[in-house]
């Protein structure tokens, strides 16, 4: 269904005129010299523009259309929800239906000590919410020194003031005066890019976890409240952690009294073919963030799980001194909770934890076999259904290309012209993959097959062109 019969051409000039896009080279933009794709429809793991070019999305949206595109449950859900409700807030004790049996959802499929929901609608202010909590928690407790938080550099949280600040991107603090002042970054615990010449994983990783206790005492822990990560870095390069690295930073946290906010908005609902990436590398969090996969991207929703051990000084907080003044209008969107709700069910319905603990593997092992090895291939990695190709000028001596090259950009391109879009990250030059969790064999091994290609020929373009 078309809201104009307004051509291409035409909406991409009220785009350029008067949309103002995230991540977007303004001035270029404003020219008509980025790839302006206006999009039109999807289905399944395709996505299709208004010139009718379909391609295979490799990257599910921004890794949050797990469920694909078109799912008529979830589309009926939202409709005969805003037919019957489309929205109550939930301040003051008020609730709903989608609101209650979503929280009581999020809260058993996550298990261990989780105790409450608080609801939002983005990634970024989940977070936001998370390192507020952090603060009321540690006043509360009678120790307003304690509020540094530690997030890791190439760690992604999202980009507003906070948010943006524990992300650990150059490219996300230039010319906003980021980071602020409380937040501190350690290690990136990424083994081909940071361990020493024949530093094992385990070893490596107990190097990140000591480094994060010199950084610690350095500071002073009494000034340290909470550290953040992504169970599996994911803009930052799509870096499962190294063997025994959440154990190791466990160890460190236990010992100075630091809270762990694990940030599952990517790895969440079954990314990495666990429910959680928790649950995956055995982490114990305080704070759980998620979004994307909440909802699978039909309606925005997010969502900050509360465990335990601060619930129960929250509550012990509002006993002493009123009710929390903190809310999103939107908190608890009614719509966006249907949406969610019945994006669940959908999961556990079609065995989903099942299908990308069958296909991940297939995935990973084609990617090696196809890639593992190129001239211009450092690595290639993943888990579950979230998998990376790292390009290098050098990849055994782990020399990377310059960036003016754009090697991991241009790949992307010829990626899109063989019918796949892939993530260009915007660290280094490295290809990202992280599409709908229903993918088949099948269109696996058109994603891998494109990309190998892409490889192959952007690496004969570099040659010809004496880059290399
Ligand atoms: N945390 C992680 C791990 C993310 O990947 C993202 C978004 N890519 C965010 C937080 C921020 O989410 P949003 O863009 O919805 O604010």
């Amino acid at each position: 269904m078309r809201l104009s019969n307004l051509g291409t051409e035409q909406l991409r000039e009220k785009d350029r005129s008067f949309v103002f896009h995230p991540s977007t080279h303004l001035a270029k933009h404003s020219r008509g010299e980025t790839p302006n794709r206006i999009m039109a429809g999807a289905e399944g793991v395709y996505i299709w523009d208004t010139e009718g070019r379909k391609s295979l999305d490799g990257f599910g949206g921004l890794y949050c259309v797990n469920m694909g595109y078109g799912c008529t449950e979830i589309a009926e859900a939202i409709a005969r929800q805003a037919h019957e409700l489309p929205f109550a807030h939930v301040y003051a004790s008020q609730g709903t239906e989608p609101v209650a049996l979503l929280a009581e959802a999020v809260v058993e499929y996550f298990g261990q000590n989780m105790r409450r929901v608080f609801f939002g609608l983005s990634g970024s202010d989940a977070n936001e919410t998370n390192i507020k909590l952090v603060w009321y928690y540690n006043n509360i407790l009678g120790r307003p020194e304690k509020k540094k938080i530690i997030s890791r550099h190439r760690g992604y949280h999202g980009s507003g003031l906070v948010t943006g600040s524990l992300t650990g991107l150059a490219f996300f603090h230039n010319f906003f005066d980021l980071p602020l002042d409380l937040v501190r970054h350690t290690t990136t615990p990424h083994h081909y890019r940071q361990a020493h010449d024949g530093e094992s994983e385990q070893a490596f990783s107990e190097r990140c976890a000591d480094e994060l206790e010199a950084l610690i005492l350095a500071e002073g822990p009494e000034t340290v409240a909470a550290f953040i990560g992504e169970p599996v870095l994911g803009t930052g390069g799509i870096v499962p952690p190294p063997k025994g690295y959440w154990t190791a930073i466990h160890g460190v946290l236990d010992k100075y009294d630091i809270l762990l906010i694990a940030d599952e908005v990517v790895c969440g609902f079954g990314r990495t073919g666990e429910k959680f990436g928790s649950h995956l590398y055995g982490m114990r969090p305080d704070f759980v963030t998620i979004a994307k996969g909440l909802s699978s991207a039909y309606l925005p929703i997010s969502g900050s799980i509360i465990g335990d051990r601060v619930w129960s000084v929250l509550e012990q907080g509002t006993e002493k001194h009123g009710a929390l003044g903190h809310g999103w209008t939107y908190s608890g969107h009614t719509l966006c909770a249907a949406a969610a709700l019945a994006n669940i069910r959908l999961l556990k319905e079609r065995n989903i934890l099942e299908h990308v603990r069958d296909v991940g593997p297939y995935w990973h092992a084609r990617m090696n076999a196809e890639l593992a090895g190129h001239p211009i291939v450092g690595e290639v990695r993943g888990v579950g259904i979230l998998s990376a190709v790292e390009l290098m000028r050098d990849p055994k001596q782990r020399i990377p290309f310059e960036p003016d090259l754009q090697v991991g950009v241009r790949i992307a391109a010829a990626l899109f012209e063989n019918g796949v879009i892939g993530r260009a990250m915007p660290h280094g030059d490295i290809l990202g993959f992280a599409p709908p969790l229903i993918i088949t064999r099948k269109e696996i091994d058109i994603i891998v097959d494109a990309t190998a290609k892409s490889v192959e020929t952007t690496y004969r373009a570099l040659k010809a062109e004496s880059a290399i």
